[in-house]
């Protein structure tokens, strides 16, 4: 009986680990690489190399970067006491595809979901805290998606910076449809929830 050669069978199966990918996109993607277009393969390898070795957290934020600080958090003109909480890394491309949002972020690096046995403590909340304590912020932004996890997040770490005195808590309420995330909201939507934020 054939099957593929065990390389290619290697090859599938690491595809297939991939967020939305199943056994047969996995197939035609490898397919593609291996025997259509074998320079883009070559490429693809090379980048994803260098992206690897060269992308880490931002030391301050969180965000991806490839310096030792993101250009966000290293800009003199963004507002450093202003902190906007989001739960991933492309939560901060989407919300500055907006262009409104002039402070720096938080990224939190998942949100408290004790169905799913994350604890809060395996989250970036001990660095915000830090942060927060550091005398340097006067408002913490939360754009958590307007879930059941996004807001018990939001309510856990409001909780805990309420003994921070000074700092303003707000919340983006209107305009995240319920149950929304931040990745998928428009940027319209996103501009207008910036302005619309509540107290938390
Ligand atoms: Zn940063």
């Amino acid at each position: 009986m054939y099957s593929f050669p065990l390389s290619l069978r290697k090859l599938i199966r690491e595809i297939g680990k991939m967020p939305s990918i199943g056994e047969k996109s996995a197939t035609r993607l490898a397919y593609h690489l291996v025997y259509r277009n074998r320079e883009l393969a070559e490429t693809l390898a090379n980048a994803l190399k260098e992206a690897v070795d060269s992308v880490h957290l931002c030391s301050k934020c969180f965000a991806l970067t490839d310096q030792s600080v993101c250009s966000i958090c290293a800009d003199p003109s963004r507002e450093q006491g202003v902190l906007c909480v989001v739960e991933k890394p492309i939560d901060v491309l989407t919300i500055e595809r907006t262009g409104e949002y002039k402070g720096v972020y938080h990224v939190l690096h998942g949100l408290w979901a004790p169905t799913r046995g994350r604890e809060p403590s395996e989250l970036k909340i001990e660095e915000l805290l830090i942060r927060a304590n550091s005398g340097k912020i006067r408002e913490v932004i939360f754009a958590t998606g307007a879930t059941v996890e996004g807001d018990a997040t939001a309510l856990f770490v409001a909780n805990e910076l309420a003994d921070v005195a000074g700092i303003a808590v707000t919340r983006l309420a209107q305009g995240i449809p319920k149950g929304g995330e931040v990745e998928y909201a428009d940027e319209i939507t996103l501009a207008r929830a910036f302005s619309g934020r509540g107290t938390l």
